[in-house]
């Protein structure tokens, strides 16, 4: 099922993770630029939206892809240098493409989501790409609502491997592979009980939840040693291999019409589902990937390894009755 999908969603993942990889080496101040809602943009993000959409829309054409990206700013006169560099980098990892195949190919990525669709994050963790930290590459297969396929590319998750590669597929369990090359292994979320053993995973930037929610779930689990703060849906690959066993995503009070978008979720959530894991929104309810570009039906993101699932489902329910 989905075999041609799940590779060449792999092989296209798997070249965008080399290039990104690259790129953050190599980024200089010049390679950012700041989006309309004051969210940073790299040249990463647009080579890899162009590579991946140009590669899917090669071996699936009519099929939709919904991409964060747009390739607006790329084309201003006075982005030219930054255009430049998306040239370079595309030609260097054997993807040569010219300025009005790269727009159109970043443009492809505009569709709507409706009925099955691919939606794609080319870097999720933009901060913590910037920062040298960690950043993934998140690809999903959408049918109707339903994630079936769910790929993200972690290159600094055993960068000595070239980074790791997760895919998980509806009904086909989820799996590792070191993207240099070598075996597909099955990954299972974390066989712990007691709370107090457990490992809690948040963001890394204080504006994306609410920590001090978080922090004070964290004490009433008595988890021992404090969350852990990482970028991106390396989040759920953590939880899904079973190095982690609860992420929480609180929504911060002081951006309470943020909507969680479907490319930062679909693909990370169906790893750790398929991994063994639960995944709701912080009311119990499951994602609602039928409702457009965001998750607008729910309200923040629990993702564990299912035995504490409740249990923090609750406590987040005791704690919005006292506010
Ligand atoms: P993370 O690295 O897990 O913090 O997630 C990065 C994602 O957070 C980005 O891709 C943004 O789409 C998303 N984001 C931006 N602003 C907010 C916000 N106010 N609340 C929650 N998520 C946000
Ligand atoms: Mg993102």
């Amino acid at each position: 099922m989905l075999q041609k999908e799940k590779e060449i969603g792999l092989q296209a993942v798997g070249m965008a993770m080399t290039m990104a990889a690259a790129i953050q080496k190599e980024l200089t101040g010049g390679d950012t630029l700041t989006k309309t809602d004051r969210s940073p943009v790299t040249i990463a993000d647009f080579a890899v939206q162009a590579l991946v959409c140009q590669i899917l829309g090669s071996h699936f054409p009519g099929l939709p892809i919904v991409g964060e990206e747009d390739s607006l700013a790329l084309r201003r006169p006075e982005n030219r240098e930054l255009f430049a560099k998306v040239i370079h980098y595309l030609k260097k990892n054997d993807a040569p493409m010219r300025e009005k195949e790269i727009c159109d190919s970043i443009d492809l990525g505009g569709a709507e989501a409706n009925g099955t669709f691919w939606t794609l994050d080319p870097i999720d963790g933009t901060k913590g790409f910037l920062r040298g930290e960690q950043f993934a590459i998140a690809l999903a297969l959408v049918q109707d609502g339903r994630v079936l396929l769910g790929i993200l590319g972690c290159p600094n998750l055993l960068p000595a491997t070239g980074g790791t590669l997760f895919w998980a597929g509806h009904g086909q369990g989820s799996w590792k592979i070191p993207a240099a090359g070598g075996q597909a292994e099955p990954i299972r979320i974390s066989a712990k009980t007691d709370p107090r053993q457990m490992k809690f995973v948040e963001s890394y930037e204080s504006s994306h939840s609410d920590k001090d929610m978080q922090l004070e779930i964290s004490r009433r689990l008595q988890i021992s040693s404090p969350p852990e703060q990482m970028d991106s849906q390396v989040k759920y690959g953590i939880v899904a291999s079973g190095l982690a066993d609860i992420y929480l995503r609180i929504p911060n009070p002081a951006t309470p019409d943020y909507r969680e978008k479907i490319w930062d979720h679909a693909a990370g959530s169906l790893i750790v589902e398929e991994a063994g894991g639960w995944v709701s929104d912080i009311d119990g309810k499951k994602l609602d990937f039928s409702v457009g570009k965001t998750l607008r039906r729910n309200h923040g993101i629990l993702a564990t390894n299912g035995r504490v699932h409740s249990r923090v489902l609750e406590i987040i329910a005791n704690l919005a009755i006292q506010k």
